[in-house]
């Protein structure tokens, strides 16, 4: 390999590393890299040269020098993230290390269809690069999450089964038709990997090599990161949480098997239990809170109403979570996590069910000892982290392009 490709490369490879760690030093670029702290010294040199690479704000202290932090330059360049989700569209702005410069939230409105959604969409972005104030050609990519079956390598949407709407949404291109509107790199992911990533990046997984992300909104799924990495299994659709059978002659799944988690414990599900119970006459503070449209009932209303003590609420989501603890407690026995960190609506809405009944449960049901070493926590990241991953995702793609310049 000639000198200049190899030095190009071990650039590019402090780039990667300034843009994934928190404030790297030169001294620990080095341990890292496994370079020498000269050669390291060399490259960020170069690196700062080409308008890529800042130090920050070194920490004040009272015990002499402290190693100078680095981070890449946040006005190198600017990314969008895209969560089409099956309730709500969100859209971020952010600089090149993640942060958030403008966002904005509408109903994606999926029973309208995918022209109409996507017509949504591509307004809701062009809009969005308008109100951040930024030249259009300061962003260079954008990152698109989207739910059902996700090829990412090839930027399809391969199916995305929802009743009503799954002819729409089958071997769609969906990175092509941003790339075709935009004309910047786009790149799509599965919205709870992409959720995954953000925690990973931006929320409690940031300093953890190993853990488990469970994300329980209107479908369920997980992310599996070990030693730093996301899993992704063989072809690229490892984390479907949501697809385990729990009961194996229950309703039938919008995957085509019966008796899924999804089918019993979605925000989906707990809706929808709630709705045909109230439809058979039972009574619940719930009708009240949804002013007594049935249409309008959410996992927020819910909540709210098992916080008065209504028992409806109550045993609909005690029931959800069960089912949840019940498939986590086989996950504790398969992977011994350190930690489970859990985000998505649900969670969001109820985060107590994380004591009871999700840690009695793993307790019960899970080996003595795997159950003792893991401990469950709340994302603290809000209803944009899908967005968020999307961007961060595109982040760390177009890195090569700016090296290149
Ligand atoms: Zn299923």
């Amino acid at each position: 390999m000639p000198d200049t490709d190899r030095s190009e490369r071990r650039e590019l490879i402090i780039l990667r590393l300034i843009h994934s760690g928190v404030n790297s030093s030169r001294l620990e670029l080095a341990r890292q890299a496994g370079l020498s702290p000269a050669s390291i010294t060399t490259i960020v040199q170069r690196l700062m040269m080409k308008g890529l690479v800042v130090e920050s704000e070194p920490a004040r202290s009272n015990l002499g020098r402290r190693p100078v932090p680095l981070q890449i330059r946040s006005n190198a360049a600017y990314v969008i993230g895209v969560d089409i989700g099956s309730f709500y569209l969100r859209i971020v702005v952010t600089d090149i290390n993640g942060n958030i410069v403008y966002k904005h939230q509408t109903q994606t409105e999926m029973q309208e269809g995918r022209t109409r959604v996507l017509d949504t969409t591509f307004h809701c972005v062009h809009e969005a690069i308008k109100q951040s104030g930024l030249p259009p050609a300061a962003i260079r990519g954008i990152g698109i999450a989207h739910s059902g079956v996700i090829d990412s390598d090839a930027g399809l949407v391969l199916s995305y089964p929802r009743p009503g709407i799954m002819a729409e949404w089958k071997n769609i291109p969906l990175r092509d038709i941003f790339q075709d509107e935009f004309k910047v790199p786009c790149l799509l992911e599965d919205s709870v990997r992409a959720t995954a990533i953000a925690e990973k990046c931006f929320g409690l997984g940031r300093d953890l090599s190993d853990f488990l992300y469970v994300d329980v909104g209107m479908g369920i799924g997980a992310g599996i990161f070990l030693e730093g990495k996301i899993y992704r299994g063989a072809g690229g659709s490892a984390g479907e949480f949501g697809h385990i059978t729990v009961d194996e002659n229950g309703q039938l799944c919008s995957c085509g098997n019966h008796g899924c988690l999804e089918t019993v414990a979605s925000c989906a599900a707990v809706i929808q239990t709630v709705r045909t119970a109230m439809e058979q006459g039972i009574d619940s503070k719930i009708r009240d809170l949804a002013a007594g449209d049935l249409a309008r009932v959410s996992i927020e209303i819910i909540a709210q109403a098992a916080a008065e003590n209504d028992s409806l609420a109550f045993r609909v989501l005690q029931k959800a979570a069960s089912y949840i603890a019940i498939g986590l407690a086989d996950l504790v026995n398969l992977l011994n996590p350190r930690v489970m960190i859990f985000g998505g609506a649900l969670f969001r809405a109820v985060p107590q069910l994380l004591e009871d009944p999700l840690r009695r449960i793993i307790k019960q049901r899970s080996l003595e000892k795997s159950a003792n070493e893991v401990q469950l926590k709340i994302s603290p990241l809000s209803g944009e982290a899908g967005a968020l991953g999307a961007s961060r995702l595109i982040a760390e793609r177009i890195l090569n392009d700016l090296y290149i310049g």
